[in-house]
């Protein structure tokens, strides 16, 4: 009984390696490592491949690390697209040695120096966050939809189409930030949040950012932090600060605490999502409808 439990097992095993082989699928599969990038993807070749994201949402890719079995996936796609610029900071490596044997888009490559943001002059102090900026997205996107084609000539035409009709709906969505940001800017407002995520959003939509941590979520936010951007928020009137999807508000916590102590009470606002999207099949489990849905909630918090 246990010989024919194991043969059936066997078989079963060796039948879904079939399936699952590069040559053997239906559709190219192609990993995208975060949440937000497999959407914009998805977008891009439509029902040409299978998209799958190799994080799950509501997952902090600064800190995310490869299991075995992501290895398998990563291995066994037809194309892997990674977003690059140290975000997936524990990852480095394993791109690096993908690079002798997959196909590898690595999706920011193509941004010229002056249109990145740092911290310092070390290549890990490059801040990945462009998505907060639509048009800097959307100029990384441009560059990917021709790596992909590339790729992959015979998807051309229709990926061109699929890019071109998806770039409109990112168009409008700029309009909307500028004209949400524009508001609050004209009433002194600024963004603070639990990371340095939005320096991009800051610089495209001329509003003020501060983060409690800094470009990663590896490094903790020190008391000396803490004090400077009490005295900020009381200096600026600040009305609200924000949590964010994928960090623990505690450090956060701690600052609306101590606001309070100065008498200048604050609302603990949000969450905002900032380095992946929610769940599928809600508001915000899209780009588009991730970026809509900080505008939102940022509005409400902050408006005058
Ligand atoms: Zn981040």
């Amino acid at each position: 009984m246990k010989r024919i439990v194991a043969l059936t097992l066997l078989i079963a095993g060796l039948f879904s390696c079939k399936n699952s082989s590069p040559e053997t699928r239906e559709k190219p599969m192609i990993v995208a490592t975060t949440s937000i990038l497999a959407d914009a993807i998805s977008e891009i070749v439509g029902d040409l491949a299978d998209v799958q994201p190799l994080m799950p949402a509501g997952v902090d890719p600064h800190l995310y690390k490869a299991s075995v079995r992501d290895l398998d996936l990563l291995t066994n796609a037809n194309l892997v697209v990674y977003h690059g610029l140290f975000l997936e900071g524990k990852m480095t490596e394993i791109f690096e040695k993908l690079a002798y044997s997959q196909n590898l888009i690595n999706m920011s490559e193509e941004l010229p120096e002056n249109k990145l943001l740092r911290s310092g002059p070390e290549a890990h102090s490059v801040d990945p966050h462009i998505w907060f900026d639509v048009q800097l997205w959307e100029m990384a996107l441009e560059s990917t939809v021709e790596k992909l084609i590339e790729w992959k000539p015979e998807w051309e035409n229709q990926v061109r189409s699929n890019w071109n009709n998806y770039r409109k709906k990112l168009q409008e969505l700029n309009n909307y930030a500028q004209e949400i940001t524009g508001k609050l800017v004209s009433s002194g407002q600024a963004l603070v949040t639990a990371h340095d995520a939005f320096a991009y959003f800051g610089e495209a939509y001329h509003i003020e950012v501060r983060g409690l941590q800094g470009l990663s979520t590896l490094s903790e936010p020190g008391l000396r932090d803490l004090g400077t951007l009490v005295q900020f928020i009381i200096d600026r009137n600040i009305k609200a600060v924000f949590a964010e999807q994928t960090i623990s508000p505690r450090a956060l916590n701690a600052l609306v605490q101590a606001c309070e102590k100065r008498n200048h009470p604050i609302q603990l606002a949000g969450p905002l999502f900032t380095d992946s999207l929610d769940a599928p099949n809600t508001e915000a489990g899209t780009y588009i409808g991730m970026v809509r849905s900080n505008l939102n909630t940022i509005y409400q918090a902050l408006q005058p």
